[in-house]
């Protein structure tokens, strides 16, 4: 399928590299594309940024039929724009398609496009150090029908956004609060999945664990509420008496890329790795026998998230010496250089953007 390009006739004033947020400005450019069932997927185009114009009966609107990806394009030192492991970001978005019944995509085509949109609007990947252009690839359901069924036709479309370092002054462990009250999904439902129900459901619980003075909510299973599954929207991780350990992909845990970077990682410098059931009464037990070094949670966003203190029923935490554990500091440094291209790829994780 060939892409059109409609450049912008009013490009914008590009924002200075040092004082980005997270996804505040967006670029001049998206990518979108349309489907229904006799064409199928069709009509792929990169246009000026625009709003997307939805009659107020729109599907998405009511029932939420929606999928999205995050993922990030780095430039590195020479110069060079990159990404890490998309195709993974692209197999996921498959894989939550099909949970909520989205019609599935061209994964090869979509990166294809996003490499495309990237590409013309290259200059807006910025430069400052830890830096980098988010990647925001989005699917919803377009029928003009307020009856609850799967959409016949949909929107894709690919959003860029320049995003700051997410640690300008070093890093910033996070304060987590345990609940066993609110429930972020269920095995069976769409926690797999990485769709806006999820980021609703999560929104009470995290305003709860606000008040309360925390940064982030932990989640616990929704059946006995004594499982971890998840910190905020990142997987975690304890290291447990020199072990590397984290929640199984159950059924209710999004599978996140940079989890999986981490183990693949732990594995190559022979840390022992357990993808296993951990209880909170675990995590407990371990703080009070001296094993927990370090608990950290893992996403795009911020690659590692260090936990200082963890907050459960009356009783409140605090992991190591409340800094950034050795093992996080690791990890960090490690996925960071090669995002960058400060460090060899072994693994293959990075897509050069063919810059046109
Ligand atoms: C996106 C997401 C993650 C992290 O996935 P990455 O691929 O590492 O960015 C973790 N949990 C939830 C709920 C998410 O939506």
């Amino acid at each position: 399928m060939e892409i059109k390009l409609t450049k912008t006739s009013r490009p914008k004033e590009l924002p200075d590299d040092s004082k980005l947020g997270f996804g505040q400005l967006f670029t001049d450019h998206m990518f979108n594309m349309d489907f229904n069932p006799e064409q199928g997927w069709h009509n792929a185009r990169i246009e000026p940024y625009a709003p997307i114009m939805m009659n107020p009966a729109t599907a998405v609107l009511h029932y939420g039929q929606a999928i999205f990806e995050g993922l990030k394009a780095y430039r590195t030192s020479k110069g060079k724009i990159q990404l890490f492991r998309p195709d993974e970001n692209m197999a996921r978005l498959n894989r939550s398609a099909q949970a909520v019944c989205i019609p599935e995509i061209d994964e090869a085509f979509v990166l294809h496009a996003l490499k495309g949109l990237i590409s013309v609007d290259k200059k807006w990947v910025p430069r400052a150090p830890e830096t980098s252009l988010y990647v925001r690839p989005t699917v919803v359901a377009m029928d003009h029908y307020l009856g609850v069924r799967p959409s016949n036709t949909y929107r894709l479309f690919i959003i860029l956004s320049p995003v700051g370092a997410y640690y300008p002054e070093g890093f910033n462990p996070v304060t987590i609060w345990v609940t066993d009250k609110y429930v972020r999904a269920a095995r069976g439902g769409l926690g797999e999945a990485k769709t806006p129900a999820n980021y609703a459901a999560s929104l009470y619980g995290a305003e709860v664990a606000k008040k309360a003075g925390y940064t982030q909510v932990l989640w616990l299973d929704a059946v006995e509420h004594r499982y971890i599954e998840e910190v905020g929207t990142m997987n975690i991780l304890f290291v447990i008496n020199g072990a590397l350990v984290t929640p199984p992909l159950g059924g209710s845990i999004l599978a996140g890329i940079t989890r999986d970077s981490v183990l693949t990682l732990a594995r190559k410098w022979n840390i022992p790795v357990a993808e296993r059931p951990i209880t909170i009464e675990e995590v407990m037990a371990a703080h009070k026998d001296g094993f927990l070094q370090e608990i950290f949670g893992s996403g795009t966003a911020a690659v590692v998230s260090p936990v200082s203190h963890l907050a459960w029923r009356d009783q409140v935490l605090t992991v190591g010496d409340a800094g950034v554990g050795p093992l996080a500091q690791r990890f960090y440094g490690a996925i960071t250089d090669i995002q960058y291209g400060r460090a060899e790829d072994p693994f293959g994780w990075i897509v050069p953007v063919d810059e046109a």
